[in-house]
């Protein structure tokens, strides 16, 4: 009898990755192969990475690194925007024998059978313009929530960003595609799905980055909500410039779509703002702000900011801790800038010292402690459906309220993977 080949998967990056991995993971299973951990020996292990971690050829040196330390036969798969930024880069770090770029990840599986350990390392990869196709994709690790790629790809330009460049121009699943894909996961145990994309608010190009049949994303919004067997949906995150009105209405009376917004802000000052070359002004944003807020009080908001951008002096970066502070949001991703190759915010001058950046950043950091301790301070006593996830650790379970409020209570098998009147 033939015995079985194994795999093992390490992702790094955002949740898209996750699904990917998934979705990468389901396809060499349906061939036969068995799905290991990254820790134990696998005859293939697949890295799938990323080009926002700060050190993505570093990490992926040191995990190819551990592989053939653990199993020097097995073969090394590297995948992901760093592998399509940087094909050759990778294709030099000993040990890798397949390097595949965002066009060809989803033919791993005709790819893995043609390879053969020792052969040269072989390179499949295009230009990033002549990547067109979607592949939906979603995540299999847990069994209360998935992450649900809907979308991909980007037609911004913001000078701090390469996501364009390793996954392409903006394009959409179809929404009668991602009903199916609901339907499918409503036959699990999962109960949360959380839309993923690179910028979904564009959602509705077709897979050659045209927009055809006149989808958007609050369409989907509306067609996902009458799915039975989905109790909740999140939208991971969305540009303050695509976040309509209309959006924001539909949320505030969905009973599926939860009171939750995560809108990338980077900077609370215009000029910076300017010098991103992002698609709006500190008051579009505090507009949106303002409307959640009146439509949907409970609602969580949680924001993206970078700091250390090159021009981003003392000034400059006051007026966004000032604006954050006065701003109604529940918490902040602070990023500290880092410098990434073939983007124009290179060009900009001053540069900001790395300590500076850091200063900058933990001051940030403090602002969203407190400002998340003000907004579950402002919770208290109210009563709100809490998730439960299923895991137990140290006689604990945890669980989200609908407006995104961590809940950590003892363990009780009954509540695993159910929703729970609760009060906060
Ligand atoms: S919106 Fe800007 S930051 Fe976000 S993926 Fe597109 S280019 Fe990058």
């Amino acid at each position: 009898m033939q015995k079985q080949r194994t795999v093992a998967f390490h992702t790094l990056g955002c949740k898209l990755n996750f699904s990917e991995t998934s979705t990468l993971s389901r396809l060499l299973e349906s061939e036969g192969f068995v799905k290991k951990h990254f820790d134990d020996t696998a005859d293939v292990y697949v890295i799938n990475t990323c080009s926002v971690t700060d050190n993505a050829d570093k990490e992926c040196r040191y995990l190819v690194r551990r592989i053939q330390r653990k199993a020097p036969e097995s073969l090394v798969v590297i995948t992901g925007c760093y592998a399509q930024l940087k094909p050759e880069e990778i294709a030099n770090i000993p040990g890798v024998d397949l390097v595949l770029g965002a066009a060809e990840k989803f033919n791993i599986v005709k790819h893995i059978s043609e390879l053969v350990k020792g052969d040269s390392t072989k390179i499949c990869s295009c230009e990033i313009e002549e990547v067109t196709g979607f592949n939906s994709s979603y995540s299999a690790h847990d069994r209360t929530r998935t992450f649900l790629k809907v979308q991909d790809g980007c037609d911004y330009t913001c000078s701090f960003c390469t996501i364009p460049k390793a996954r392409g121009k903006s394009r959409s699943d179809s929404i009668e595609n991602v009903i199916r894909n609901v339907e499918e996961i409503a036959k699990t145990s999962v109960r949360e799905i959380v839309l993923t994309g690179v910028n979904l608010g564009d959602f509705g190009k077709g897979p050659d980055g045209n927009k055809k049949n006149n989808e958007e994303f609050l369409h989907l919004l509306q067609q996902l909500d009458k799915i039975e067997g989905i109790d909740r949906y999140r939208i991971s995150s969305i540009e303050p410039n695509l976040l309509t009105q209309e959006i924001i209405e539909f949320v505030a009376q969905s009973k599926r779509v939860m009171p939750h917004f995560h809108i990338p802000l980077q900077s609370g000052s215009d000029t910076i703002l300017g010098l991103m070359k992002r698609r709006y002004k500190r008051d579009l944003y505090s507009e949106k702000v303002e409307l959640i807020k009146k439509t949907m009080p409970h609602c969580s908001i949680g924001v993206d900011v970078i700091v250390g951008f090159p021009g981003e002096t003392d000034e400059y970066f006051k007026e966004t801790f000032d604006f954050l502070h006065s701003l109604d949001v529940s918490y902040l991703h602070v990023f500290t800038y880092s410098e990434r190759p073939d983007t124009s915010a290179l060009n900009l001058k001053p540069v900001v010292p790395i300590h500076v950046r850091n200063e900058r950043n933990k001051k940030l950091r403090n602002l969203s402690f407190m400002k998340l301790q003000y907004f579950t301070q402002q919770h208290v006593g109210s009563n709100r459906k809490v998730l439960f996830e299923i895991f137990e650790k140290d006689g604990m379970m945890e669980g989200y309220t609908d407006n995104y409020i961590r809940i950590s209570t003892s363990y009780k098998k009954e509540w695993a993977n159910e929703i729970i009147d609760w009060r906060v």
